[in-house]
């Protein structure tokens, strides 16, 4: 199923993403994490990307596709010829992948080594032009970290839109008000695709740690405190993250918001934790949202 379609049929959806083992370390346990994601029965199940491991993300969006359940495929285009996006773009089809996530990637110290496209926009842009893809692109509530603000990011949102991008993705944030704010100001410049939110439950100390660095995502001092008492104990830490992920997502669809994306980073118990705590959640925020559509 098409994801656009899937957003613009279902009031509030819930999915989740994996990233593949990297090239040259085992698979082993890949096709084992996929078929416990699907066992949750998320409403698609996004695949990252990166050149460590080239082509095992199509292997593992693949098997989630056999499992049954929606692969969406992340795909960059930072050091990519043309031509290089256009054969792995004839084997997602091959393999019967529809849903993309349109990227740029991060660009490496020494520079791309090609430049096939320099923004994400223009891959967006590409991929619509061949048509039987929906298309998805990332978005982020405290700026992209290489723009000079939110606002300069905003505009180049508003292109990726223009280009033809059905949904976005966003970076994760701890403090909901910043997506609420965020919400807002990307509908003033006219971003008026679905925008699912990224949640990302932190179950240990070290893993947000790098995060922070790569992102310049901020935390709220409630998050803080959490990791400042509990980040040496992995248990306890394992705990409030996911109460944490569980009480954002509360939140999130109470305020109306859609879609939520949890990052799950290869942990379904983490996720199938999260999941059942929200499921009733999830039903009501559906009849919510039905009422509202019927009355509106
Ligand atoms: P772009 O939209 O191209 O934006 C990059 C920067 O360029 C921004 O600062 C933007 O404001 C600026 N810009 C855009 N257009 C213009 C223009 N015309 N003129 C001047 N400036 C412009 N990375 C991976 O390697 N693999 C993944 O699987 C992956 N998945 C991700 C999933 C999500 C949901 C998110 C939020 C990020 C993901 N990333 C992934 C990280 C992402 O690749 C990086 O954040 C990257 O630095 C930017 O990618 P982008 O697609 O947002 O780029």
């Amino acid at each position: 199923m098409f994801i656009a379609d899937l957003l613009r049929e279902k009031p509030v959806t819930v999915s989740c993403e994996l990233f593949p083992p990297k090239c040259g370390t085992a698979f082993d346990n890949a096709p084992e994490v996929v078929e416990r994601t699907v066992a949750l029965q998320p409403d698609f199940i996004s695949v990252t990307c990166s050149a460590k491991a080239a082509g095992n993300n199509v292997e593992m969006a693949s098997h989630v596709r056999a499992c049954g359940a929606t692969p969406l495929a992340h795909l960059t285009c930072v050091g990519a010829s043309k031509a290089g996006i256009d054969e792995m773009l004839d084997t997602l089809t091959l393999r019967r992948i529809h849903n993309l996530l349109a990227l740029r990637g991060d660009i490496p110290a020494d520079g791309p080594a090609e430049r096939g496209y320099t923004y994400a926009s223009e891959l967006v842009s590409h991929i619509k032009a061949r048509g039987d893809f929906s298309v998805g692109a990332a978005c982020y509530p405290e700026g992209h970290v290489e723009s000079a603000g939110l606002e300069q990011d905003l505009v180049h949102l508003r292109a990726k839109v223009d280009a033809g991008a059905d949904f976005l993705i966003t970076q994760m944030f701890f403090d909901n008000n910043i997506l609420y704010r965020f919400l807002y100001k990307a509908l003033a410049h006219g971003v008026n695709v679905p925008v699912l939110a990224g949640v990302m439950p932190v179950t240990n100390r070290s893993q947000i740690e790098r995060i922070l660095k790569l992102s310049g995502t901020t935390l709220p001092p409630r998050f803080l405190n959490i990791l400042d008492r509990f980040g040496d104990s992995p248990i306890a830490m394992r705990q409030a993250g996911v109460a944490y992920a569980t009480e954002q997502i509360i939140d999130l669809i109470a305020n109306g918001v859609r879609g939520v994306h949890i990052y799950t980073m290869n942990h379904p118990e983490i996720a199938g934790e999260i999941m059942h705590n929200i499921r009733y959640i999830v039903e009501a925020g559906c009849e919510a949202q039905h009422v509202q559509r019927n009355v509106g």
